[in-house]
C-alpha cells in the first residue's frame, strides 16, 4: 500500500506544497514546530533515509538546501534547522524548521495550530521564494 506521503505526492491527499522537481516533493508539516516547518520527501518510496542510494541522498540534500534558502526568505528566522526522525511515517523525509534558538528544535515542544489560510499563505511565500531562486 502506498505511504501517506506517496498519496500526497500523487495528489490523492491534499498538502500545502512548497516545491517540487522530478525526484522530490516538499510540503508543510501539518503539525509544525514553527511556521514554515517543511518536509522534503523523495518521490521514490523508501522507508529509511539512510537506505537511499548515494546519488539520490545527495540530490535530496541539494534539493533540501534550495528549499531551506526559500524558507529563509519567506519566514523570519535566524537559521533553518534540519532534522531526521522517520519514526511516524515510513517514507524517508527531512524536516526543515525555521529556528531562532536551540530549543526551537526540541521535539517535545507543543506543535503549532495554524488555520488553513495561514498554511496557504506560508506555503505560497516559500513557493514564490523557491521559484524566484530557481528560475
Ligand atoms: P516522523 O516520521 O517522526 O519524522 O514524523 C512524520 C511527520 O510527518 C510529523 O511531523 C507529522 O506531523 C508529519 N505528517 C504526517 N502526516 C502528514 C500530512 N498528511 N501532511 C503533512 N505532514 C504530515
Amino acid at each position: 500500500m502506498a505511504t501517506i506521503f506517496s498519496r500526497i505526492i500523487a495528489g490523492e491527499i491534499p498538502s500545502y506544497k512548497v516545491a517540487e522537481n522530478d525526484q522530490f516533493f516538499a510540503f508543510l508539516d501539518i503539525n509544525p514546530m514553527a511556521k514554515g516547518h517543511t518536509l522534503v520527501v523523495p518521490k521514490q518510496e523508501v522507508d529509511y533515509l539512510f537506505d537511499l542510494d548515494d546519488k539520490t541522498l545527495g540530490d535530496m540534500q541539494i534539493f533540501a538546501k534550495k528549499v531551506a534558502k526559500a524558507i529563509e526568505k519567506a519566514v523570519p528566522c535566524k537559521r533553518v534547522g534540519q532534522m531526521v526522525i522517520g519514526l511516524e511515517v515510513p517514507h524517508a523525509h527531512i524536516h526543515l524548521i525555521p529556528i531562532n534558538k536551540e530549543s526551537d528544535m526540541v521535539l517535545s515542544n507543543p506543535k503549532l495550530k495554524l488555520a488553513t489560510e495561514e498554511f496557504q499563505e506560508i506555503a505560497k511565500k516559500i513557493n514564490d521564494a523557491f521559484a524566484e531562486e530557481n528560475k
